[in-house]
């Protein structure tokens, strides 16, 4: 069977008092229809990116809701991983070449997958991303299948989407985070939910006032000066470099400003290794640039910390799925700044929409702004707390969830 991923304990009553009891008592209800059926979650990391952040804050709280719920990681090797980062990237959109040994090799690593997955029996599969796409067409277990699509596809690579197209419309339907994000010619049922985060998780937990900064000191970082912060995977579409380009204009108005990159090195990822290497070269001659990895044991405790003791918070993706950290650093009441791309929007509207930017010389001139400004950051970060808790937080996201597998399985 595939490796299974330990899912730890949650409780969903910790969100009472934030959404009240009534609505911790709906999904309860909307649980408790769902109590036979055995739900099979598969993505290609248990850590390092959303998906992994996603799956690993809900997938307990649906089994304290007492639904039986497992999370499994298919298996692959480098070479497997370079090309489904291919498939990633093509399909959010980067010209890319497929040649017949792509396909042979990649059907091959998901055929030994699948007679792995069918080892085991569930009634609804849920497979995540691009990585696992092809499982369906292999597998002989009879369960529901549903693909969950966390990238926007709007404008896929056409090598890419034509092949890949024939293995998605096997699932009984696809998610996406929204609807722009579906490619136009799909042929099959969709669903929009867009992701969420976990209050609960060493990620967004609160802190005691006084340790963001003790571990952001710890780190080497200068308390007392300026702190810009992003928080991504070493992605080109994450534009680390336009970051650091944004960072050094926005220097030449405020000289003591630092900026720190936050980058997981995540097994289905090594494209990350490259671009780690070249942004830590740029960090080494600048004594104001600090680049952290999980490599280098910042982990989910340090995230939260930097994230609630930075200044303002960057994340200026070109294209972005939904953007997790967007919402994380929201909720901790973080003025951010933000590219103007996929789910970001979603998460930024109404006086929020004032932080998106579309260019790293608008990217500085909105955190000169800030940081002239703290009661500009003050009340930004105040409005998005809002809106996260509104719109972004894990009971939200389990209800759309559920409802939708309650109709796909039909109890
Ligand atoms: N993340 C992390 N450490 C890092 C970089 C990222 O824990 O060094 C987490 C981040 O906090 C977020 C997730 O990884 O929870 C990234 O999700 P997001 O949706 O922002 O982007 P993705 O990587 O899925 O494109």
């Amino acid at each position: 069977m595939l490796q299974q991923v330990d899912l730890g304990h949650k409780s969903i009553e910790i969100y009472e008092p934030v959404i009240g009891t009534e609505k911790i008592d709906e999904l309860r209800s909307i649980a408790s229809k769902l109590k036979k059926l055995r739900l099979l979650y598969i993505n290609s990391t248990p850590f390092g990116g959303g998906v992994a952040e996603l799956l690993s804050a809900y997938l307990p709280l649906l089994r304290n809701l007492g639904i039986q719920a497992d999370w499994r990681i298919i298996y692959g090797n480098s070479h497997f991983f370079s090309i489904t980062k291919m498939f990633h990237n093509g399909l959010q959109g980067a010209k890319i070449k497929l040649t017949e040994g792509i396909k042979e090799r990649y059907l091959g690593n998901i055929m030994e997958n699948a007679k792995q997955l069918d080892l085991g029996e569930y009634d609804v599969v849920v497979i995540n991303d691009p990585q696992p796409a092809a499982l369906v067409a292999f597998s002989k277990m009879k369960a529901k299948w549903i693909w969950r699509a966390h990238i926007d596809m709007a404008s896929p690579d056409l090598q890419i989407w034509q092949f890949l197209k024939p293995f998605i419309e096997q699932y009984s339907t696809a998610i996406f985070t929204m609807k722009e994000f579906i490619p136009k010619d799909l042929a099959i049922r969709t669903a929009i939910i867009p992701p969420a985060i976990d209050i609960s998780n060493t990620k967004n937990m609160d802190l005691p006032p006084h340790l963001p900064r003790a571990i952001m000191l710890n780190s080497g970082v200068k308390v007392g000066h300026p702190v810009l912060l992003q928080v991504s995977r070493f992605d080109v579409f994450k534009d680390p470099y336009g970051v650091i380009e944004t960072y050094r204009l926005v220097k030449k108005h405020l000289p003591k400003v630092q900026l720190v990159l936050v980058g997981t090195m995540a097994h289905d990822d090594p494209e990350a290794w490259q671009m780690y290497g070249q942004i830590n070269q740029e960090a080494v001659s600048d004594p104001d640039m600090y680049v952290y990895t999980n490599q280098t044991s910042t982990g989910s405790l340090e995230v939260n910390a930097f994230q609630r003791g930075s200044d303002v918070v960057i994340h200026k993706s070109l294209k972005e799925g939904f953007g997790l950290v967007v919402s994380e650093s929201l909720w901790k009441a973080k003025p951010v700044v933000a590219g103007r791309a996929g789910g970001i929007k979603l998460q930024m509207k109404e006086k929020l929409e004032d932080l998106l930017i579309d260019s790293t010389e608008e990217a500085a001139e909105k955190v000169v702004y800030l940081l002239k400004n703290p009661q500009m950051m003050h009340e930004y970060g105040d409005l998005g707390k809002k809106r996260v808790e509104q719109y972004f937080l894990m009971p939200r996201f389990i209800k759309e969830e559920l409802q939708l597998i309650s109709e796909i399985a039909g109890v």
